[in-house]
């Protein structure tokens, strides 16, 4: 019986599989293709190919008016010092090294993060200071996703430690203003152990290659594969779960459920991150499985995640959508690049097989906005939702235009704009100015435990092509224009301005 749904355009479905395909062919001639450097961020464009204009960073006046000036110079230096490569790279081998063994060096470094880095990128230590992040947020009219920081545990007591965590943030959402919360971020590998995900991971994909063979534990979730998924990860059989394993996956599910259950108190939906794709079957396996008990009205509850960097994004994705069709679930996706680019390369070439990531940057690209093109298709006539989580200036506009073609509003809360906290302003305030939701999503928790995140957007924001090359550019821009205001003809404009950031900056 053919999946497609008759309300889906043919044309739509068509694309988004021939993407797919198209990149599995790239796959095949790719051998000679070393283009593996990310293409420069596109110049600031703001006129969509037929000339409307969909939303504006050139005029940083208005993107920046509720930034108080202060707080503009900070994130200016903080982003033009981590665009430095050598500074990033000294930083990066320091934390790394065993000097932060000794009690002063370590004092010192931990100091100058929280003061630069950390400030910039987290949006605090626990639920209170995040709590007054968001409502600073919700002022500038933009919403928080909360993410509390800790990836990886280990073992249920660590695991435990964590859900407690996740359940007193899911918990503070219910002092927060009203809708100021978009969502409360959960990744699975901090209420399920590692190894385990790992384990059921293989199994899952051993289930779908031979369909013998069968897992007695497994609860009814939505399609995890497609026939063109990675599975070099489970080469043999793997053991059937032991005893212990079963009980400890049933209390990982469990964890699950005390966050989501916490969460909807306060009418706030659950997003489950997505990890490397030897996790990520289990990861999906358990988001379905929530999606499928929880996903029974008219609005999705819980969010899973598509990495658009893999081959099979595009038809996982689909094959997913069009059999929660089927059951009558509305679902959510959060849609993102990728963010294990290099270790699933290295991975693969380990073990000489194909890399499961696009051979090139466009391919990326293309199935990124395949998808997106996609969901905005299906959830403008059906419930659904679509958070569109990229800082990709070009994939912004491309998916606020057709959010306006499809009639997409804001209040009917199915199309959400996502980027980091402390990444990503311009195109943040303008999408905000545009009249489209959009949210910060606020990683959260002390600076130590914070450090892999750290690096992370170390690593991201460092080199002239970064994606904070855009923001550095305009918040300069938007200095400029308002020392010259200040000094020049505009004196009392800038003066009132000034008057009420000394306001702002003091409360
Ligand atoms: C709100 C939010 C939530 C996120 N959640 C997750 C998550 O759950 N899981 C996750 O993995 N990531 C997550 N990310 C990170 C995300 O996957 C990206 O790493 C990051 O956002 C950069 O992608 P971009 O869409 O902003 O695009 P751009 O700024 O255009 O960046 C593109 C980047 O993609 C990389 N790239 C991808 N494919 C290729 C290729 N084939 N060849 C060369 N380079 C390539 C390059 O490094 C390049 O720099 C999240 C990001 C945001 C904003």
């Amino acid at each position: 019986m053919s999946l497609i749904n008759k309300n889906t355009p043919q044309k739509l479905v068509k694309s988004l599989l021939s993407r797919c395909h198209q990149a599995k062919r790239t796959t095949f001639n790719a051998t000679t293709t070393s283009n593996l450097t990310p293409a420069p961020q596109p110049v600031v464009a703001t006129t969509s190919h037929n000339g409307d204009k969909i939303f504006e960073v050139e005029d940083t006046k208005s993107l920046f008016a509720s930034v108080a000036t202060g707080k503009l110079m900070h994130t200016a230096a903080t982003l033009n010092v981590t665009a430095v490569e050598p500074v990033v790279d000294l930083s990066i081998w320091m934390m790394n090294s065993r000097l932060m063994e000794v009690g002063l060096v370590q004092k010192a470094v931990m100091g100058t993060i929280k003061h630069t880095v950390y400030n910039h990128f987290v949006a605090g230590s626990d639920t209170v200071e995040t709590g007054q992040t968001v409502r600073r947020l919700w002022d500038c009219g933009l919403r928080g996703m909360l993410d509390y920081g800790l990836e990886h545990a280990s073992d249920n007591e660590s695991c435990d430690k964590v859900t407690q965590q996740l359940i007193k943030t899911a918990e503070s959402t219910q002092s927060l203003p009203t809708s100021s919360v978009s969502f409360v971020v959960v990744k699975v590998t901090a209420v399920c152990p590692v190894n385990l995900l790992r384990r059921v991971s293989d199994l899952l994909r051993w289930e779908y290659k031979n369909s013998s063979f069968k897992l007695p534990w497994k609860l009814k979730t939505l399609p995890i594969f497609c026939d063109n998924s990675p599975f070099y990860h489970a080469l043999q059989q793997p053991a059937a779960l032991t005893a212990e394993e079963e009980h400890d996956l049933e209390l990982a599910h469990q964890r699950l459920q005390f966050v989501c259950d916490k969460s909807f108190e306060g009418n706030v939906p659950v997003v489950i991150d997505a990890e490397d794709t030897s996790i990520q079957p289990a990861i999906d396996y358990m988001t379905y499985w929530a999606c499928v008990k929880y996903n029974e009205l008219q609005r999705p509850m819980i969010f899973g995640t598509i990495q658009a960097y893999l081959k099979d994004a595009g038809e996982r994705m689909y094959l997913t959508k069009k059999a929660a069709d089927k059951m009558g679930l509305p679902v959510g996706f959060k849609l993102v690049r990728g963010a294990y680019m290099s270790s699933e390369r290295k991975l693969a070439r380990s073990l000489g097989v194909e890399s499961p990531i696009h051979d090139t940057i466009s391919g990326t690209h293309d199935c990124f906005n395949g998808c997106a093109t996609f969901m905005l298709d299906e959830v403008s006539n059906r419930p659904g939702g679509l958070i569109l989580a990229t800082h990709n200036l070009d994939s912004g506009k491309m998916a606020a235009r057709k959010a306006r073609e499809y009639g997409i509003t804001k209040d009917s809360e199915k199309l959400e704009f996502a980027s980091l906290y402390g990444m990503a302003d311009a195109m943040t305030f303008g999408l905000r100015n545009a009249g489209f939701s959009v949210s910060k999503y606020l990683p959260f928790g002390p600076v130590d435990q914070i450090m892999p995140y750290l690096l992370r957007r170390a690593e991201e924001n460092k080199g002239l092509l970064s994606s904070s090359n855009l923001d550095r550019q305009l918040m300069m821009n938007e200095l400029k224009r308002r020392t010259k205001a200040y000094f020049g003809q505009g004196v009392r404009e800038s003066d009132n301005q000034f008057k009420q950031e000394a306001n702002s900056m003091t409360n």
